[in-house]
């Protein structure tokens, strides 16, 4: 039989082994496992002699074309998945967020017809966020029953997953509207994703930076020149507020049954308490973290231009990375995503002299593999089959994508050949986000994808992208 595409002479690569072997793919999806070097009749030949033969990366939480108050998240459909491409991720799970008044099938309309221009397939999780507005004595606005009710229309169309915030004003729930979408998530069996963190505390702290500068920043040394200073914005989210958040969030969890991941984890203790969960036998809540937790501490924040490097949850100090890598290593952590949030410089500088007016959010799209295996894998901290359990098979399970995050026949071939003897410098100037700054920049990673086959077909070859906008497709997600 002659294939459509033969990849030979590669190691590949699996959550559960590293093995020689040819793949060999038609009509899109992988047909065959071969003995390496197989020879077998194929139209299309790679040769990936040296490489890494891996399933292609899921990046479950990235925000393209977001709106925010400091106007929307710089890559859209088509730039944001165009880097995941080059970064060899070949499925990405972005969020719609409903306008006050507007259905949640409405709002994903709306969001398909703007990810049209998709160059890898994608799924949506949908956002649960407040939509009616307090009485005269209500501080926080809070979600309706009919937002409730519009959970199962946004279920039966595809997003499986329901993304909830704890911090944000609004977006922040409260602890009754938190417990009531986790009932309707239990119920229909999807899966809550919930940004954790004391919404409240942080709120007052942030307030309390603008009368009692001093005391908030009395920790810090040298002090604080001033509201503008980027680490005020991890000393006004400090680390208790998140795991106490952690905590209830949990709590919520198990009193409604409803299965969590909580989101982009960074904070050594916050993810010990969810540790101490899963040790007396909770299996259903999951934590995610992200390269920027990893690879990046608070002294970035500490920098002359630290509010780009200003996320939430913030970057914490060194002890916290250690400890993170521990927590992903020994399986507290299931899955490593990238929050790719991306605001120019122009939008970081309306908070140079109030960090409060900072947009939050940093890139790594298409950097979350490769900065992975260098810093993971690389420097032994991980082997390879965890770096492709983390960025590829655990994401495909947690997020219902099951054609997705492995290398067997009937999988649909989306597959990496990454090269672990090519360098990176991971300058804006080598990235392909529409940003103008980048995160990682004086940092070069060895190992990056040379080819990504999505589907059967080559969208990336030798390190260009070679695909065409609006190829990617929407997956129907359902548990
Ligand atoms: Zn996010």
């Amino acid at each position: 039989m002659a294939y459509d595409l033969l990849i030979s002479n590669g190691t590949v690569v699996t959550a559960d082994a590293v093995y020689p072997a040819d793949v060999a793919i038609a009509a899109g999806a992988i047909a065959a496992i071969l003995p390496s070097g197989s020879r077998a009749d194929a139209a299309q030949i790679r040769d990936a002699a040296d490489c890494y033969v891996i399933p292609g990366a899921i990046d479950a939480h990235l925000h393209q074309s977001m709106r925010t108050a400091a106007g929307l998240t710089v890559d859209d459909w088509q730039t944001g998945s165009t880097a995941a491409a080059l970064g060899g991720t070949t499925t990405v799970v972005d969020f719609v967020d409903a306008l006050p008044g507007q259905s949640l099938t409405d709002a994903l309309a709306a969001r398909l017809e703007q990810a049209r221009p998709a160059v890898v397939d994608y799924g949506l999780h949908m956002s649960i966020q407040p939509d009616i507005d307090p009485g005269p004595t209500g501080y926080m606005r809070r979600v309706s029953e009919t937002r409730i009710r519009q959970m199962r229309d946004a279920f039966d169309s595809g997003c499986a997953s329901f993304k909830m915030y704890m911090a944000y004003a609004g977006n922040q729930l409260s602890d009754a509207d938190l417990f009531r979408a986790l009932r309707e998530v239990a119920d229909l069996g999807a899966l809550a994703c919930v940004h954790v963190e004391n919404g409240d505390v942080i709120e007052t702290l942030r307030q309390l930076a603008g009368t009692d500068l001093a005391w908030v920043s009395r920790k810090e040394n040298p002090p604080v020149n001033g509201l503008g200073a980027g680490i005020l914005h991890a000393l006004t989210r400090p680390p208790e507020s998140e795991r106490e958040a952690v905590i209830r969030a949990m709590t919520a969890a198990e009193l409604t049954g409803a299965r969590m991941l909580i989101f982009h984890m960074g904070c050594a203790s916050a993810t010990e308490a969810l540790g101490a969960a899963r040790a007396r036998g909770v299996d259903f809540i999951w934590g995610e973290t992200c390269p920027q937790y990893l690879v990046l501490t608070d002294d970035c924040l500490r920098r002359e231009d630290g509010r780009l490097w200003m996320c939430s949850p913030p970057l914490r100090p060194q002890a916290d990375q250690d400890a993170m890598w521990k927590l992903v290593s020994n399986r507290t952590i299931d899955l490593i995503s990238s929050d790719h949030c991306p605001f120019n410089q122009t939008q970081k500088a309306l908070g140079i002299n109030d960090f409060r007016k900072v947009p939050n959010g940093v890139p790594g799209v298409e950097t979350r593999l490769s900065l992975i295996h260098h810093f993971g894998v690389r420097r032994g901290r991980i082997d390879l089959q965890d770096w492709v359990r983390l960025c590829c098979a655990r994401p495909a399970e947690m997020h219902a994508l099951p054609m997705k995050g492995h290398i067997a026949p009937g999988a649909d071939a989306d597959v990496v050949i990454f090269d672990p003897g090519l360098s990176k410098p991971l300058s804006a100037g080598e990235l392909h986000s529409a940003l103008d700054w980048s995160a990682y920049d004086g940092i070069t990673v060895d190992g990056w994808p040379r080819d990504v086959i999505s589907r059967g077909e080559l969208i990336v070859r030798d390190g260009r992208f070679v695909g065409q906008p609006g190829r990617g497709r929407f997956i129907r997600r359902s548990p």
